[in-house]
This record gives C-alpha cells, sequence and structure tokens, in this order.
C-alpha cells in the first residue's frame, strides 16, 4: 500500500492539466474519451493526431488508473519485435487458441477476432510511435502460450506511462483531471456528449462520439460476486465500474460479470489487500524453490499456468499454498518482490512476525523450525524435499512435469529455510459491455447505440473467464487504437 501511495504523491505532482478549466463549463469536442488508461490515452493519441478535438475525462487527481499500477507485462504476438527475438512465425490463430484455451471458450468471440487480427499491427505502432524500451532482451516462457511473446516494460507501466501521456498532449488532447463523468447524454436515441462532475461543479461535454475507457469494477464489491467478492484485492481504487452503469443506463447490455482474473500468488500484506509476489515467485522457480500445501507436500507444476495452479490450490487445505525456500533462493526472491513495492521495513516485519500474523513470511535455522512456523507438517516437507532433489538429479519431473529448464538445481540440505504464503489475488475483472466489431456499444436489441464506443477492460470479455500474461495491456491499447479508427471512420 505504502509503494501506491508514494506513486499517487509521485503522479499528482506529474500532473499540472486540467486545472485551468472554469467552474461549470461546456465544452465542444468531436470525441470524449472517459478514463485515461491505456485504452483512453491510445484512442485520444490517435484520433488528436488525426485532427480530432479530443478531451479526456480523468475522475482521478492522478491519470492513468490500472494502467499506472500495471507490472509491464506486455505480449507482443506477431510483431515485428517478436520476430525480431526470434519467434518468426506466430500467427492470428495460434491467439485465438491460446485465449480460447485459457478463457474456456467464455471469450467474447467478436472481439477476440478484433484482437488477433490487428493486434500484431497495433503493437507495431506503439513500439514505432512511442518507442517504449524492455528490461528483457529475451522473450519470456508464459505456459498460457505455444510462442513466447511476453516482454517486460522498462520501470513498468509507470515507467512508460508518462511518455504517452506527453505525447498525447502533444497531439493537443486535453485531459481533465478530477473531472468525473456521471451521466451519459442521450438525444434521438444517440449519445451525443457527457455530464461530468468537477468538485461541486459541472463539466458537460457535448461530443460526436463519446468512448467509455474506464477500466474494471474490482474495487466496487457491490458488483463482484464469489469466488472474486472474496478475493485479496490488489487493484487501484479507481476500478469502480462506472462506466458499465452508464452504459446500462442508456440500454446496453453486460456479459461475464462473474469472471476476473486471479492468480495463485498473493500475500495478505493488509487485511483483504493483496500484494503480488509474482516476480519473486519467478526467480524461485529458476533456483530451487518449489510449493507445498498445509500437509509439506508438493501438489502442482510450479511452472503451470496461473489458472491451473489456481485451481489445484484452491482444492488445497485452508486454500493455500507455501513457497519453500533454501537461502541462495530466498535472496533472488526477496530481489524480485522488491521490484513489486516490498520494501525492507516490509520484510523486517513480515519476518519478525515468523508466521504469527499474515502476511506469512517464516523462517528458521532447520527445515522442521521453518515448517512448525507456517504451521506446515515437517516430517512430510522435509520427505518433499528429498523427493525434489531426487527428480532434479533425475533430469525430469515425473510427479508433476515441471519443465527440466527450472530444475537447474537440488535446493539445499542445510538451513535456513524460508516459507511464504501463496493466496489468490485479483485486481482486473472480465465483465463487459458488450461491442459489435466496430466497439460501438449495443443494446438489447444487438443494435448499436450511436454515438457510444467502449475499449480497454470496460470489455475484458474478449479473455474469456481468465486474461493470459502480457494480454491486458495488448487488448487495452489494441482496442485504444482501433476505438478512434472506428470513431473516425463512423464520423466521415
Ligand atoms: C497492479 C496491477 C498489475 C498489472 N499488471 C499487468 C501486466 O503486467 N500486464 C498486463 O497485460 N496487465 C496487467 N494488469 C492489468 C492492466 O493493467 C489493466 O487491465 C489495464 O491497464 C486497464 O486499462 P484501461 O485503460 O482499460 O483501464 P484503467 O487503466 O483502469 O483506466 C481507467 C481510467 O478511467 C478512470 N475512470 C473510471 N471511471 C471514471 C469516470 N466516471 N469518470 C472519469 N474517469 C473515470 C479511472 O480513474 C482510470 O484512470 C495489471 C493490473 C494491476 C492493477
Amino acid at each position: 500500500m505504502q509503494y501506491l501511495l508514494k506513486k499517487t504523491v509521485l503522479l499528482v505532482a506529474l500532473c499540472s492539466v486540467g486545472s485551468a478549466y472554469a467552474a461549470n463549463q461546456t465544452i465542444n469536442a468531436d470525441i470524449a474519451v472517459i478514463g485515461s488508461g491505456w485504452a483512453g490515452i491510445m484512442s485520444a493519441y490517435d484520433s488528436a493526431s488525426h485532427g480530432k478535438k479530443v478531451v479526456i475525462l480523468e475522475k482521478m487527481a492522478f491519470p492513468g488508473g490500472a494502467s499506472m499500477l500495471c507490472g509491464g507485462q506486455y505480449a507482443i504476438q506477431g510483431s515485428d519485435l517478436q520476430k525480431a527475438k526470434g519467434v518468426p512465425y506466430d500467427p492470428p490463430q495460434s491467439l485465438v487458441q491460446d485465449l480460447i484455451a485459457n478463457g474456456h471458450l467464455k471469450n467474447d468471440l467478436t472481439t477476440l477476432k478484433l484482437l488477433a487480427e490487428n493486434s500484431p499491427r497495433v503493437a507495431n505502432w506503439v513500439i514505432s510511435t512511442f518507442h517504449p524500451t524492455f528490461i528483457d532482451q529475451k522473450l519470456q516462457y508464459r505456459a498460457e502460450f505455444r510462442f513466447d511473446r511476453s516482454l517486460y516494460l522498462k520501470g513498468y507501466c509507470s515507467g512508460f506511462y508518462p511518455k504517452v501521456q506527453s505525447a498525447v498532449e502533444k497531439a493537443g488532447a486535453k485531459l481533465l483531471l478530477n473531472t468525473r463523468a456521471e451521466e451519459l447524454i442521450v438525444k434521438n436515441g444517440r449519445v451525443t456528449g457527457v455530464k461530468a462532475k468537477r468538485g461541486g461543479d459541472t463539466v458537460t461535454v457535448h461530443a460526436k462520439a463519446v468512448l467509455l475507457a474506464t477500466g474494471g469494477y474490482g474495487a466496487n464489491k457491490a458488483m463482484l460476486v464469489e469466488p472474486l467478492k472474496s478475493a485479496l484485492y490488489y487493484g487501484p481504487q479507481s476500478s469502480t465500474g462506472d462506466g458499465h452503469r452508464m452504459a446500462v443506463k442508456v440500454g446496453a447490455q453486460l456479459e461475464n460479470m462473474e469472471y476476473g482474473k486471479r492468480y495463485p500468488n498473493g500475500i495478505e500484506s493488509a487485511p483483504g489487500t493483496a500484494t503480488s509476489i509474482i516476480q519473486g515467485n519467478y526467480r524461485a522457480w529458476k533456483e530451487a524453490g518449489f510449493l507445498v500445501n498445509k500437509d509439506g507436500k508438493r501438489v502442482v507444476n510450479e511452472k503451470a499456468s496461473n489458472h491451473n495452479i489456481l485451481t489445484v490450490l484452491e482444492k488445497q487445505p485452508g486454500g493455500l499454498l507455501y513457497l519453500v525456500m533454501d537461502e541462495p533462493t530466498w535472496n533472488k526472491f526477496v530481489e524480485g518482490i522488491k521490484t513489486q513495492g516490498v520494501t525492507d521495513e516490509n520484510l523486517k516485519k513480515w519476518l519478525a512476525a515468523n508466521g504469527s500474523s499474515a502476511p506469512i513470511f517464516a523462517h528458521g535455522a532447520t527445515l522442521e523450525e521453518a515448517a512448525a512456523h507456517a504451521g506446515i507438517n515437517a516430517a512430510n516437507l522435509k520427505a518433499t524435499l528429498a523427493r525434489y532433489n531426487e527428480l532434479v538429479r533425475a533430469g525430469k519431473d515425473e510427479d508433476f512435469g515441471r519443465p527440466k529448464a527450472f530444475m537447474l538445481r537440488e535446493a539445499k540440505t542445510e538451513g535456513p529455510y524460508y516459507i511464504v504464503e501463496q493466496k489468490p489475488r485479483f485486481a482486473t475483472t472480465m465483465g463487459s459491455v458488450i461491442v459489435d466489431d466496430h466497439l460501438r456499444v449495443l443494446n438489447k436489441a444487438k443494435k448499436p447505440i450511436r454515438g457510444l464506443y467502449a475499449a480497454g477492460e470496460v470489455i475484458n470479455a474478449v479473455h474469456g473467464d481468465d486474461s493470459s500474461p502480457g494480454m491486458n495491456i495488448s487488448w487495452c491499447t489494441t482496442s485504444g487504437k482501433l476505438s478512434s479508427e472506428f470513431m473516425r471512420a463512423d464520423m466521415k
């Protein structure tokens, strides 16, 4: 949380735009974009750089929503960069097959087709227009994908966002902060603008097209159902489903509202709130870390897809797993979680609690001692470590199929050892406003509501019941760019 607060303070300092507008204002624009995440600003940039008058309404005091917080894993399927990095052929059908497998056929097929056909072109456009830099030289292996597709943005999303924001402003789009869209204006069945509040004042924007780019609804318990409702949340407070609700008020329909992207690797850093430790885990699999349940038994391939690990995790006693590490693995793990905002102060506190309170960061000079602090069966854990080492020596994980490339060395047979809890966490929601193949919002009769478009997480049914690694950034940038192209075409 401290990490998020620090980011927020920085962001407020970054943002000077939006304050020049007077009270109770009426603005005439070509396009009103609601929300300044990846979807909103990609769309705004493209429209403004094609001469359209664009106004972006942002309810928070800082821009970016989830797009400012996100981990920066970006799937660049089919792009020139993916080819240059050694995957010469990764056709749209392969993406469709992977997303349908990971989304369990719950995907919205209209938007999935749009994504598959356009994401290579849009990734090329993002890269050649905004020149992001990436941390990794190599594309990352992910179990969800048949080809390697993921790269991490340098400085994660918050490292890249200011670059795009400044390009958007240079292109002439106006960003109004602290300006909450509350109601769509409808005349003769057409959306012609939006009414917003800034403090006690009203801002009315009349526009030829309105784009909902308001993100998800993870921070709004009233819109969540189980198992999302009781999962630990680690997303922004801005994700309250305003776009979904404004759209419904003008006749739109929603789909897949029960789904969200749950990961099996959160720690409960505050009651009800998670911190992701996925970067620590990634490093642990390259060392000698392995997962066990409360009984001290290994139950899953640690390199399986997030979804598969989660499915196994939920069946375990207490509905959680534990990551067991020797000291060299722990050191790498710590390096990873520090990139996700965990501080030395946090670590000191959690290690001092030594399993007596959440989050469980238990440790001990011996495996038995660490297991006792974590509340895990020590005898079984000892046998599990011995079995893990046997599998490493054999060069094959006959028990769970962890890839050989991630069984590089045996776990040390001498302490100290560290054991960290793994709980389900979520931030991103999959529930969508339903759109057509031009991202026009549809009414109950499946006819477009004229003048109203949507992009980004507000139309996340593209992923099905679960999104794949790096595909949210891919979808938000792709649908953002496409929305601009469709709105501009419809204005001709
Ligand atoms: C911590 C974290 C890590 C993540 N890591 C990754 C990753 O590595 N890779 C990946 O692909 N995805 C990741 N995701 C998911 C991804 O970041 C989001 O799906 C994506 O950024 C959503 O973009 P968006 O533009 O649709 O919405 P957002 O970025 O959420 O933007 C929506 C904006 O709309 C504004 N808004 C909402 N309602 C109103 C209103 N009524 N009036 C005015 N403004 C409004 C919000 O304040 C917000 O700024 C992560 C998410 C989180 C939270």
